[in-house]
């Protein structure tokens, strides 16, 4: 029967480009959808930017642009990921779009008329000069438990304490600095905790192949009573206060949606652009099969919410929800500040084969929660071992005898073995589906390269580049070449949900229509292959190095402005004479901006007069009775204003107009006037 899929993946949050976890996660479900679609499968699949809330609105009036346009601008760049890594989504759309508005405001009006929407005045930590309410995440002050500065209003990042925002000691505004006031508001909640709600989640969540074992038993803890006998699923606030860049709540001026509610919408709201009056029908139809692809990270927001949303709106529910792990950058949580974030769009602009990394990351990728790491020399061990070792050189090996020898002709008599072998390749066919179908697709890859070991070794057996130099062996060297390209489009169909541009080259190189999965049972027979053309590189390791490169530092500054003095001996140091100074008196000069007369002891039993250009930096009451260092031995120098008998050590930038400040040298406690510098 054929299968009807809505299949979407998460939507990414407009404020910032793809990230190599984004790819991930597309590279797997476009994998899924197009392994679905070979089948014979009808597929939907969308995604969307997810636009609102109170991150993208600060984010867009610092960058001074509305919301609007900031997420416009964002969605620009979407493209050029999408199509260089080969992710076919049928549509992308954003949730500010009307449709979204629309069902988002339809969604709650039936969640109110079934009286699972409630009002309940909260209070919360509001920024007097910016006029709003604060999100957690703009809320800073000390931790309550270890007493950390700098900590955001939800958690410590020091002792990993999690607490509420109103917890924290001296809080402040992280947008405007200011100290937030408690004000209250009214706020409209989900009754998550009503019975019914529970009630139909259980069964949600137990129902047959819905969700994995490990998320399930996740889930599990979040149902029933607590200690004090009250339901452990809590309501969920749903609304927020103008100024909010969001949905507006329908019967209210200044209230908005939760950026949390309308953004799972946006997948109703993506599908309903690319259906348009179908649509209705579409997701009133029994048989679809509602699929979301999504990281372990937002799994509330996907098996409780969600569909208990959809469900008490006389909607749809999910059929599946396939949680997936994180992407490490070898055994590292990707960081940008250490720079091991992998960008995608560098990949592509270093001309890195797109496909190396669609068959790196789904031969690592399995149905479980697990975190894949991508490691750049297994990388490229993978690449090029399996990619180019084991399958494109079953073609590069045998082509080239077809087209100089046989006009480009197979032959149709394989021979005993030859026969075997593909049978024995086809016989697989329906084993490397099912692992496709069940998101194992490191097994499923694992599967076609042992059957490519197969076909190597026959090749190996059979020395088609020996048999071509024998007289009168054509028939043989024929019918093992006929057999290598047999076995070559059978590998590429088995591949093409991976290497969808490469089956694609393939495809015109063997002048075949595009492979279906049906096409494992049938053979190419007499047929006709184009010329063979090199159909992929090895990877190459300092090549992929280049990804990991981080800018060149700029060309270092010379210490203080200026390059070091030509080196000297210890008895050319030995010549100047230094000596603790005690300023008795800082005078300002009547005459001069620069200069101020101090009166120094350096314990001789008289005072110095000294001239210094350090009026800028201090006022003379600042210095009178500091210690300093002073060179005592410098011959008297005869000024404008009189002689100075010295001089007191400064320290300063050689570019004063860019590094403004002087900084008068001062000895430690204890030392006395007179005592000597060395
Ligand atoms: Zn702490």
């Amino acid at each position: 029967m054929t299968r009807q899929l809505f299949v979407t993946t998460a939507l990414p949050y407009a404020n910032a480009p793809f990230h190599i976890g984004h790819m991930m996660e597309y590279i797997q479900a476009d994998t899924w959808v197009r392994f679905q679609r070979m089948r014979g499968h009808e597929v939907r699949f969308v995604c969307a930017d997810d636009a609102h809330g109170a991150p993208i609105m600060i984010a867009a009036e610092k960058a001074g642009k509305t919301p609007q346009a900031f997420v416009t601008e964002i969605a620009a760049g979407r493209k050029p990921y999408l199509d260089g890594f080969h992710i076919a989504f049928d549509h992308w759309h954003s949730t500010d779009a009307p449709e979204n508005h629309e069902l988002a405001q339809s969604i709650y009006r039936a969640l109110k008329d079934q009286g699972l929407i409630v009002e309940r005045t909260i209070e919360q930590f509001f920024d007097p000069e910016k006029g709003m309410f604060l999100p957690d995440r703009f809320i800073k002050g000390e931790c309550p438990k270890c007493g950390a500065k700098d900590q955001y209003g939800d958690n410590c990042e020091v002792c990993g304490a999690v607490y509420a925002p109103t917890e924290l000691k001296n809080p402040f505004s992280a947008l405007s600095g200011a100290t937030p006031v408690l004000k209250s508001s009214s706020h409209f909640f989900f009754q998550l905790s009503s019975p019914r709600c529970e009630a139909f989640l259980k069964e949600w969540t137990q129902t047959a192949e819905r969700l994995q074992p490990e998320v399930l038993n996740k889930i599990s803890e979040w149902f029933g009573t607590d200690e004090d006998g009250k339901p452990k699923l809590a309501d969920w606030d749903i609304s927020r206060d103008a100024p909010y860049f969001g949905i507006r709540i329908p019967g209210t001026q200044d209230k908005y949606f939760y950026v949390w509610l309308d953004a799972p919408v946006g997948y109703l709201a993506s599908l309903k652009a690319l259906l348009g009056a179908d649509f209705d029908a579409y997701v009133a139809d029994p048989n679809v099969e509602q699929v979301h692809f999504i990281g372990k990270d937002i799994v509330t927001f996907h098996t409780l919410f969600w569909p208990a949303m959809l469900h008490f709106s006389g909607r749809k529910v999910p059929n599946h929800i396939y949680v997936h792990g994180f992407i490490t950058v070898s055994g590292e949580k990707m960081s940008k500040s250490r720079g091991t974030g992998i960008s995608p769009l560098k990949y592509l602009e270093l001309g890195l084969n797109a496909q190396w990394l669609r068959y790196y990351i789904a031969a690592k990728l399995n149905a479980r929660v697990e975190d894949l790491d991508f490691n750049p020399e297994d990388f490229v061990a993978r690449v090029n071992a399996d990619l180019v070792g084991k399958y494109i050189n079953i073609a590069s090996r045998s082509a080239g005898f077809i087209a100089k020898r046989f006009a480009g002709r197979l032959s149709a008599d394989l021979g005993v073995e030859g026969r075997m072998l593909l049978d024995g390749l086809r016989a697989h066919a329906e084993t490397v589906a099912e692992l496709y179908d069940e998101r194992e697709f490191g097994k499923a890859l694992r599967e076609v390269m042992a059957l490519a070991d197969r076909v190597n070794e026959y090749v190996d057996q059979h020395k088609p580049w020996e048999i071509a130099k024998q007289p009168g062996q054509d028939a043989a060297l024929h019918d093992v070449c006929s057999v290598c390209i047999e076995a070559f489009r059978l590998l590429t169909l088995y591949l093409k949900p991976v290497l969808p541009a490469l089956a694609e080259q393939v495809e015109r190189f063997l002048q075949i229509e595009p492979l279906q999965w049906a096409d494992a049972q049938r053979a190419l027979g007499h047929h006709t292959i184009a010329p063979y053309q090199h159909l992929m590189q090895r990877a190459d390791v300092a090549q992929v190095m280049k990804l990991f490169d981080t800018p060149e530092p700029a060309a270092a500054e010379p210490p203080g402005g200026e390059d070091l003095a030509a080196e000297i001996g210890i008895d050319d140091f030995a010549k100047v004479d230094l000596r603790i100074a005690r300023i008795e008196k800082a005078e300002l000069v009547e005459g001069s901006d620069k200069l101020l007369r101090l009166t120094l002891d350096v314990g001789e039993g008289r005072l110095r007069n000294v001239f210094s250009g350090i009026r800028s930096a201090y006022k003379p009451e600042d210095l009178q009775g500091k210690l300093t260092v002073m060179v005592a031995n410098l011959a008297p120098r005869k000024m404008k204003f009189g002689v100075s008998e010295g001089m007191v050590l400064a320290a300063s930038h050689a570019d004063g107009k860019a590094h403004p400040g002087i900084f008068v040298l001062e000895p430690g406690p204890g030392a006395q006037p007179g005592m000597r510098v060395r």
